[in-house]
Formats: C-alpha cells, structure tokens, sequence
C-alpha cells in the first residue's frame, strides 16, 4: 500500500497531543507515505502570548532536524504548523511564521476575535445557530484577507464536528456569499485549501470541506489542495487519505499539492 500523503497531523509539541514525534514517522513509513508534515498548533490570543508558551517552535525545530536526517531516504519529511488565523492577530502570527524555516502552513479558523471557537463556547452566544454560521464563515472570509503567511486554509466546515445535533447544521449553500469571496481570494493569491479526512472521525458524514465547496473550489479555478489527516495519535496517521484521493477525482482534480520551503509543487493523481 502506497499513500500520497499526510499533510496534516500533531505531535508532542501541540497543547492537545503527547504522541512523540518519532512514533507519526514511523507510522507513515509503515503505511508507506510518501511526504508527511507534522503541524503543530499556533493558537495566539489577543494580547497575544508569547509565542514559546503556546507552541515551542525550536524545540519543534530541533527534534524535526535531528528526526528529519534519522528518516531520510525512507520518507520526505516536511516542517509544518497549523496556525489559528484570526483578525485579532494576523499581523504577529505572520511575523512568527517569517522567521521559521517551515516547509508548509495551514491557516485554519479555531479561534475569532480572541475567543476559541470550543472551548469558549461562542455557539451559545448565538439564539440561531444560522447566525452562528454567519459569523463563523464572515470572519473565515476576513481572516483569509488578513493573514499573509499560510499555503493553505484548513478545514473549512471545521465547526461541523462540534455540533450535536447534526441535522441542525445549516445548508452550506446558505453561506454562498462569504465562501465564494474566500476560495477567490485563496485562488488569486495562489493559496489553497486541505481536505481534512478527520470528519468521519468525528462522528460525521463527510470530511472537511463538504464536496460543495471542493466543486466551488473546481468551478473557479482553484488547483490546490493538500490532505491530511488532522491525527493526534499515530494510529491515525493516514485514515481516509484514500478516501480523499477518490473524493478529489470525483469533484475532477487530477492533482494534489506538496510544500518544500513554502513552495508548491503538484503531484498527479
Ligand atoms: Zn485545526
Ligand atoms: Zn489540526
């Protein structure tokens, strides 16, 4: 079994996992990934922390370089971060990212206006969970225009995997007019966007983003996309990359995308 790859996972350097490093590698190599980047999480706020006591990126650093010359020539090992985009702190995440050499960024929406999504419980704010969404996917749209340093925007329907009653989850068609501006934006500034398979791992019935906006995505032109798992444990390194690969043929992709030194390069699917 061979596997394109697994673009998106944590280790023991993200708050919200203890895997060593060493044990995704292995894992990938024993599923016979060919490129796999470990992202770990930047979640600043607003004042925003220091940087070292969210994420300790040379500590990150150190560990990738000595593990990334250990594993060479058995798989192409990339640096990576998975950087909570908001308003509120585009200006410093961007200058933070600037001065690592990472090989590849995802931009994802966990947090807007220094609340977390989660764990602040913002849906509660809201008497209609449509006008949670709006807000959800206006702020998506502001955040992808402010924020400079990213390859791709993460999970873009993200919030589904916290709603209990799945059935109330809005028609994404409903946030047309902030989801059709972002992908634009991405495209023009030759950014792109991950399918992330942890959404039948979490209980629903489709990764993110749902196959609409991989269509929209297709419709208007855009022909970058990564995939990742989002595993925080190395048993789930790689779940549903196959998947994913059949999805992005349906849609009509014939390529995926890697990142070396934040540059992009296509692979035929
Ligand atoms: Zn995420
Ligand atoms: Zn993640």
């Amino acid at each position: 079994m061979s596997l394109i790859m697994d673009l998106h996972n944590h280790c023991e350097f993200s708050f919200d996992s203890s895997t060593p490093m060493e044990k995704n590698i292995e894992k990938a190599i024993e599923l016979g990934i060919d490129y796999l980047s470990i992202t770990d999480h930047l979640d600043l706020f607003y004042p925003h922390e220091d940087y070292r006591k969210m994420l300790d990126i040379e500590g990150y650093f150190a560990k990738y370089n000595k593990l990334q010359e250990k594993y060479s020539g058995r798989i192409k090992f990339l640096s990576g971060i998975e950087v909570g985009i908001q308003t509120t702190t585009a200006q410093v995440n961007d200058e933070i990212v600037r001065s690592f050499p990472f090989d590849f960024v995802i931009g994802s929406i966990h947090e807007i206006n220094g609340e977390d999504l989660v764990t602040d419980f913002v849906i509660e704010k809201f008497k209609d969970i449509k006008d949670f969404y709006k807000y959800y996917y206006e702020e998506t749209q502001k955040a992808v225009e402010e924020s400079k340093e990213f390859d791709v925007l993460g999970h873009i329907d993200y919030m589904d995997r916290y709603i209990d009653d799945i059935k109330s989850i809005p028609d994404i068609c409903e946030y047309k007019e902030y989801l059709i501006p972002t992908l634009k934006n991405l495209i023009s500034r030759n950014k792109g966007i991950e399918v992330n398979t942890a959404g039948p791992r979490k209980g629903l019935p489709y990764m993110h983003p749902k196959k609409q906006v991989l269509e929209w995505y297709k419709e208007l032109g855009g022909e970058i996309i990564t995939i990742g798992s989002d595993a925080h444990q190395a048993r789930d390194i790689g779940k549903g990359v196959e998947e994913a690969v059949e999805l992005l043929k349906e849609c009509g992709f014939t390529t995926v995308s890697v990142f070396e030194k934040r540059k992009e390069k296509k692979i035929l699917l």
